[in-house]
């Protein structure tokens, strides 16, 4: 899936910004736990190519579960997985069915956090993102990326940067950031 291939690559370039964010509101290890998860997904996914796109997104989730250790490879793997499980044996997939997909893998990622809208985590850039891409893929990434930056002024309420509570004020969220990175990626995978 290209979309996969293109995120890989876009957090390999990002990879320092990502780990900048995450050492300002976090332990700095965000983009090289991405690096090492997207890296480990293109490796499976050339080595052995699953048949479907929903086929792909499972393996692909999985990989992200075992290679990264901190909390966004289990909330990305989970994001991945529920999305391709949704999709089913499906040989192609529209951009409305996507949408349905993703709309179900972006709930899954809030059931396992237990974040919602305005925590300052990845959710912000997704739940936008999932929303509107009913409308188009463009808009997806707008979406994103309007939500990514939404996070400066927020207050962190879950994960690692909620330790530092009033401290996280002032900062991009670096999951937020990255989930924009993989809108984006899935706009020019399907230009
Ligand atoms: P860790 O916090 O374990 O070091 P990463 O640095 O890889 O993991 O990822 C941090 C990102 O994960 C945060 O910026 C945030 O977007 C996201 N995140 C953390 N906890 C949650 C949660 N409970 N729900 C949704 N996203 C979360
Ligand atoms: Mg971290």
């Amino acid at each position: 899936m290209r979309w996969l291939a293109l995120a890989a690559a876009a957090v390999d370039r990002e990879a320092d910004r990502l780990t900048e964010l995450d050492s300002a509101i976090g332990d700095a290890d965000h983009g090289a736990n991405l690096k090492r998860g997207f890296a480990a997904v293109t490796a499976v996914l050339e080595k052995e190519p699953p048949p479907t796109p929903g086929a792909v997104l499972l393996a692909a989730g999985r990989q992200l579960i075992s290679t990264v250790g901190g909390a966004s490879g289990p909330l990305y793997g989970t994001l991945l997985r529920r999305t391709g499980k949704e999709l089913g044996d499906e040989p192609a997939v529209s951009r409305a069915r996507f949408a349905e997909a993703l709309d179900a893998g972006v709930s899954a990622v809030a059931r396992l956090g237990g974040a919602q809208a305005g925590d300052k985590t990845m959710l912000d850039a997704l739940l936008p993102a999932a929303e509107a891409l009913g409308e188009s893929f463009g808009a997806a990434r707008e979406a994103a990326e309007r939500g990514a930056l939404a996070t400066v002024p927020l207050r962190a309420r879950k994960g690692r940067a909620s330790y530092l509570g009033e401290r996280s004020v002032g900062h991009q969220d670096p999951g937020a950031t990255s989930s924009a990175l993989l809108m984006a990626a899935l706009d020019e995978a399907a230009a």
